[in-house]
């Protein structure tokens, strides 16, 4: 070690340790590559004797907010709930508390428990920012996406009264994320990260975004990248868009720029014209947030994290401290952790209860509006948001409701 040491100009010795690191890191993604193309095969929820829902509260608004989405999933699947064929089941310890306490993003028993589940309704979680005084651990979100190998985040838009009807699919498990805490402090002046893109990894979250848009009836898919710039990684997405295309034929597919294409998001003719969107981790990040707002802010917005064998459905928020600072934390709006709630429903094959929610959340979050979430003391709290969709689906009229903004 010293005679390498010895015979190496001593500026070239941070890049020696850095490229070791980055040996270190290229096997492991190369591992991982080998892992996820091989073929999966998908869990048939019909096949199930009992589904076994998760409910994790999470922190900060979390859980106000899941208390909510679990009653309204209690009273929309009560009969099933009673003859056993689905039970919803609390899971404790996802807490930044606990996390911190044994310095671990996702602590084995829980993990254990999760993995007793089909699905999972999950309430957002604190991520320790440095400073923090907690302890630097990864996100609690990725750690469950790694462990259940969720590839695909789901995020659905909509604002009827402007045509808007997107559905975004946003690879979840690279990008700058797999590596995000990884990078390498080469010098105290050279900070790197990496970029990880593989070929299943792109495979994989772009069919699934033409095979929704198959199902859908939808038209067309729109992939997003920076391949004019960043040539390699984007470069390979983009080729391998192009590849699965192919496959089918009855949908357009077109290429756009995050650049232009986030300004086009806020373009009103040309935005109605988007239907699926595709894209890698760090842009599908950015743009789902841009887009939600028009929705009417992140608040209203679900998400769905699919693997083959398991799906995570949340809001796309996060944990709100500065709402929990000042104490607005039971006028968290729980409407996003509903929509997730429609898509779990949706997941697991039940489409019908999927739909009445779906209708429920519409007429009482868009439509009626009879009670307001502002996120403040002069809106509803979430408890009394609950109730009122409770109320909504409890009402044999309820499509008729929901029909009649459809006309108007
Ligand atoms: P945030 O999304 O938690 O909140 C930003 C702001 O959005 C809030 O201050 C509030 O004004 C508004 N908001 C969010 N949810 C709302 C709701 N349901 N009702 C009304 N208003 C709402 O963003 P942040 O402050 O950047 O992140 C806080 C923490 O959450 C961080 O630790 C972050 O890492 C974590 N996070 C977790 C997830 C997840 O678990 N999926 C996602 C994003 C962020």
């Amino acid at each position: 070690m010293q005679k390498a040491g010895a015979a190496m100009p001593e500026r070239d010795l941070p890049f020696e340790a850095a490229i070791d690191r980055f040996r270190g890191l290229l096997k492991e993604q190369a591992e991982r590559v080998e892992r996820i193309g091989k073929p999966t095969e998908w869990l048939d929820y019909a096949t199930l004797d009992r589904l076994v829902i998760g409910v994790v509260g999470g922190d900060g608004i979390g859980p106000t907010i899941a208390k909510e989405a679990k009653k309204v999933l209690e009273v929309l699947l009560s009969g099933e709930l009673k003859s056993g064929r689905v039970e919803i089941r609390e899971i404790q310890g996802l807490t930044i508390e606990n996390r911190a306490k044994q310095s671990k993003p996702l602590p084995d028993e829980v993990l254990e428990e999760i993995k007793k589940c089909h699905v999972l309704l999950k309430g957002p979680t604190t991520t320790p920012d440095e400073g923090s005084g907690l302890p630097n651990i990864e996100s609690a979100n990725i750690a469950i996406r790694k462990a259940f190998d969720l590839f695909a985040n789901v995020r659905p838009v909509k604002v009827p009264s402007q045509g808007i009807d997107w559905v975004f699919f946003r690879e979840n498990t690279e990008g700058e994320y797999v590596l995000g805490s990884k990078g390498i402090m080469v010098t105290p002046d050279l900070a790197v990260d990496f970029k990880v893109v593989t070929r299943p990894g792109s495979q994989r979250i772009i069919r699934l975004a033409f095979e929704h848009a198959r199902k859908t009836g939808r038209r067309r898919v729109t992939v997003v990248t920076k391949a004019n710039i960043i040539k390699t990684t984007d470069g390979l997405f983009l080729e391998t868009a192009k590849k699965v295309a192919k496959d089918f034929p009855e949908i357009n597919w077109d290429g756009w720029y995050v650049d232009v294409f986030t300004a086009k998001l806020i373009d009103e003719k040309r935005r109605r014209e988007f239907e699926v969107v595709v894209l890698p981790n760090l842009y599908g990040d950015i743009v789902t947030d841009e887009a939600a707002e028009l929705q009417g802010g992140v608040g209203t917005a679900g998400s769905a994290n699919i693997g083959a064998r398991f799906g995570m459905f949340e809001a796309i928020h996060g944990s709100a401290p500065r709402m929990v600072a000042e104490g607005r934390e039971e006028y968290a709006d729980p409407l996003s952790l509903m929509r997730a709630g429609v898509m779990l429903l949706e997941h697991v094959g039940m489409l019908e209860k999927s739909r009445r929610l779906s209708m429920a959340l519409d007429v009482c979050g868009v439509y009626e509006q009879r009670l307001k979430v502002t996120g403040r003391a002069d809106g509803a709290k979430a408890s009394q948001f609950g109730d009122y969709v409770v109320s909504a689906l409890s009402d044999p009229r309820l499509e008729e409701r929901w029909v009649a903004h459809q006309k108007g």
